[in-house]
Order: C-alpha cells, then sequence, then structure tokens
C-alpha cells in the first residue's frame, strides 16, 4: 500500500494505526495537538487494566489475546536501559453476584475461549484478598489478567511506528477535515493546510468537532475521576502484592491496581460505567471540569469501606479522565459514511487502551484492503446505527 496518510492524534491508537499503516507501506504523519503522553486525552493515569475474562463481549477476547502479545513484543525490543515492563500481568480477581449479568458474561468468555480461570466463593475472596462480599457473591481469577503501564507503551508504540517510517508533529491541532477534493485536505489550528490521500481520525474524546454534526450524536464525552488512596503503612505490603480485582456492584464495576502500581503512591480506584444516570450528553473534552470534588470521591471512599478496608487511608491524589462513549460501549472502527477515504477509531468506551495494537491493525486493514478487511461487526456502522442511541 502507498500513499500519503495523516493520522489525527497521537495516543495509543493513532501510534498503533501509524505503526500498522507504516509497516504496509504508506507514507505516514502523525498529528498530536498536545504532546507525546500528557493528561489531557484518555490516556492519563499511569496505568491501565487488561483483562481476556471480556463481560463486554466476546469478539473483544482475541484482540485482547492479539494485544497483549503485541505489548510483549514491544517490551522485549525496547531492550536494556528501557523504561520498563508494559505489560504486568498481576492476574485478575472479579467478584460480584453470582446473578451479576457482567460477571457471568466474564465467566462465559473465559469458558468460550479457553481462557485459564478459577471461580472462588465468598469466603475465599475474603480469605485471599480481603474482599468482603456478601455470602452468596463469587470470583473469578484470571492469572493472565493484569494491566498495562500507560507511557512506556507509548513509547513503545511510538519507537515502532517511527521505525517503520511513521513521522510525528506535537503541538499540531487539526481544526478541520476538508474532503470532496481529488486529494484531502486537514487544516491545522495555525492556518496551515496539508495534503494527503488518506485520513485516520483517532482524536479520542475530542472526536466530535471533527465529525459532521449529524455523526456526533453517537458519541458522548464522558467525565470519569480516578484516585489513589493511602493505605495504613501496615497493609500496604499485601497490598502491593495484589492482582488488578474488578467488583461489580450495583453502582458500577469498582475496580483497581495493586497498590503502587507504577511507581505511585498508592492505590489506584475508579468506577467504570459507560453512562451515568443523568449524566450531560452535552459534555465536550474541550469545556469539561477537571476540577476533583468531594462528591466524586465518595463513592470510591464508600466502596473501600464496604469491600476492601485494608485499602482505606487518606487521598494521595486523584485526576479526572475522560472516555468518549457509544450508546452500546462498543468501539466504532470504520469507514467515514462520506469519504472512504476517512477511517474513524473512536468510541472506545473507556475500555480500549489494551486493544491499542489490535484497532491498529484493524484500521490499517480498512485502509489496504477495503471491503474485504476483516473488521468485527460491532466495530461497524450498521451495529451501530441499528443500536439505541442516547
Ligand atoms: C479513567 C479512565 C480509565 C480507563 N481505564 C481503562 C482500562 O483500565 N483499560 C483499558 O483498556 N482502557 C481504559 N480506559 C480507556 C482508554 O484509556 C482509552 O480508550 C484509550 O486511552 C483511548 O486511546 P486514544 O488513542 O483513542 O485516545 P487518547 O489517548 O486521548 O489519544 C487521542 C489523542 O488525539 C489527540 N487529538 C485530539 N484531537 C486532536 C486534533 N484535533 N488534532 C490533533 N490531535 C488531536 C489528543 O490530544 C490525544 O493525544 C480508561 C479511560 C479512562 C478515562
Amino acid at each position: 500500500m502507498g500513499g500519503r496518510i495523516i493520522v489525527v492524534g497521537g495516543g495509543a491508537v493513532g501510534l498503533a494505526c501509524a505503526e500498522s499503516l507504516a509497516a504496509r507501506g504508506a507514507e505516514v504523519q502523525v498529528l498530536e495537538r498536545f504532546s507525546h503522553v500528557h493528561e489531557l486525552g484518555s490516556h492519563g493515569g499511569h496505568t491501565r487494566v487488561t483483562r481476556r475474562a471480556y463481560h463486554e463481549g466476546s469478539a473483544y477476547v482475541p484482540l485482547v489475546v492479539e494485544s497483549e502479545e503485541v505489548w510483549e513484543r514491544l517490551e522485549a525490543e525496547q531492550g536494556a536501559g528501557g523504561p520498563g515492563s508494559i505489560l504486568v500481568r498481576a492476574g485478575l480477581v472479579e467478584a460480584g453476584s453470582a446473578q451479576d449479568p457482567d460477571l457471568r458474561e466474564a465467566i462465559a468468555a473465559c469458558e468460550a475461549h479457553g481462557i485459564e480461570h478459577s471461580l472462588l466463593d465468598a469466603a475465599a475472596l475474603r480469605e485471599r484478598y480481603g474482599l468482603r462480599v456478601p455470602p452468596s457473591w463469587i470470583g473469578c481469577v484470571t492469572p493472565d489478567g493484569g494491566y498495562v503501564r500507560v507511557e512506556p507503551a507509548l513509547d513503545g508504540l511510538r519507537r515502532a511506528a517511527q521505525r517503520a517510517g511513521a513521522t510525528f508533529r506535537y503541538d499540531a491541532r487539526v481544526n478541520e477535515l476538508v474532503s470532496g477534493q481529488p486529494e484531502l485536505r486537514v487544516l491545522l489550528e495555525s492556518g496551515e493546510l496539508l495534503t494527503c490521500d488518506q485520513i485516520v481520525i483517532a482524536a479520542g474524546a475530542y472526536l466530535q468537532p471533527l465529525l459532521p454534526t449529524r455523526l456526533r450524536a453517537l458519541f458522548a464525552v464522558r467525565r470519569r475521576v480516578l484516585a489513589w488512596s493511602s493505605p495504613a503503612p501496615e497493609a500496604q505490603a499485601q497490598l502491593r502484592d495484589f492482582p488488578v480485582w474488578a467488583v461489580f456492584t450495583d453502582a458500577g464495576m469498582f475496580y483497581g491496581f495493586p497498590y503502587g502500581d507504577d511507581g505511585t503512591r498508592g492505590l489506584k480506584l475508579a468506577c467504570h460505567r459507560y453512562t451515568e444516570p443523568g449524566e450531560d450528553r452535552r459534555l465536550s473534552a474541550e469545556s469539561v471540569d477537571r476540577r476533583v470534588y468531594p462528591g466524586d470521591l465518595g463513592p470510591l471512599r464508600a466502596f473501600l469501606e464496604d469491600h476492601l478496608p485494608a485499602a482505606v487511608g487518606p487521598w494521595a491524589g486523584s485526576k479526572v479522565c475522560l472516555y468518549n462513549c457509544t450508546p452500546t460501549g462498543d468501539f466504532l472502527i470504520d469507514r467515514h459514511p462520506d469519504d472512504p477515504r476517512i477511517v474513524l477509531a473512536g468510541g472506545l468506551s473507556g475500555h480500549g487502551f489494551k486493544f491499542a495494537p489490535a484497532i491498529g491493525r484493524l484500521v490499517g486493514e480498512l485502509l489496504d484492503k477495503g471491503a474485504s478487511a476483516e473488521v468485527p461487526a460491532i466495530f461497524r456502522w450498521p451495529h451501530h446505527l441499528a443500536g439505541p442511541s442516547w
């Protein structure tokens, strides 16, 4: 494949797309409005969970496995003196009511894909992990689960893209895409006009302004808060030697990492839901309030007090991070309906980081093979257009 391709966005997805497309022979330039690794997109906060027990749908499991292989390869390629591990297989313990649909889906995904897992009862969850749950709850442990360290992962993806021939421009904000011409044009905030043959939009939570108005309605920016708790010193060793954990409750999936997961000061946790009742649909990445309020931290503290009391302590830090959600929570990876030379990779709905390498491959196939590209149906327009709306 030849031609000039501009990738808008230098997060995990944009970098993985750049590598995949440059490796196929395209002349690729990544345009990033901020810097390499920053706090204003969707990748802030040091670490991201990777899990094969995928309750969001069985189609995701092979893509997690594929991506984990790439994370391991990138880690091996960085050699001595690199920034260290990318994929940390700390294991994953998930817990919830035995009837919880998401937990049941996670177990079903393990069974369907032969993912190593074991089931625990409530007593074993308490004894092994200090997790306090009602007696009827169960747990599912997957030793392959763990987390990806964001900065080394982005470094590895960028290095691979660079080796394949991609180039990068930072402080290069794209204001507009102009199609309908023999060549595509990209207008930068600086007024500079660039031309290319194809475009990939991998703009994360900043996707909507680059789309025609009618397509924006599929996506909703969500403000989510991460926080780091400082457990008492006597609990820290046990929580350091801990798996990634996720507990399905009526208020959402609370999840967290081992203490000091990335050399950070505490035990990171958050609550994952694609959508909260009454959330503002018109929120934009530009205008979101990035301050953290006591009301944001209250549910996290209540969760620890109820279910993981060893981790309770003063807050060591917190931050706001952004999801860009579709109503189903499934990604949108497809050609632009108005111009097939443009591909969108967005709507990652708060669970996309682990998949970046696989998304890069899928985008490469879409631009290289066109209609014969094998992109799962749940990522294509017909699935989204037939599904629920906001
Ligand atoms: C709190 C939180 C927790 C999460 N936890 C997990 C998890 O545990 N596991 C998991 O797999 N996923 C998780 N996610 C989701 C995951 O982080 C995202 O899906 C993923 O980082 C999205 O990658 P991206 O490259 O699309 O977006 P980003 O990393 O935001 O990259 C997009 C880039 O595009 C740039 N850009 C945007 N607009 C323009 C423009 N006009 N011109 C130039 N550049 C532009 C932005 O500056 C940005 O750098 C979480 C997300 C959040 C917010």
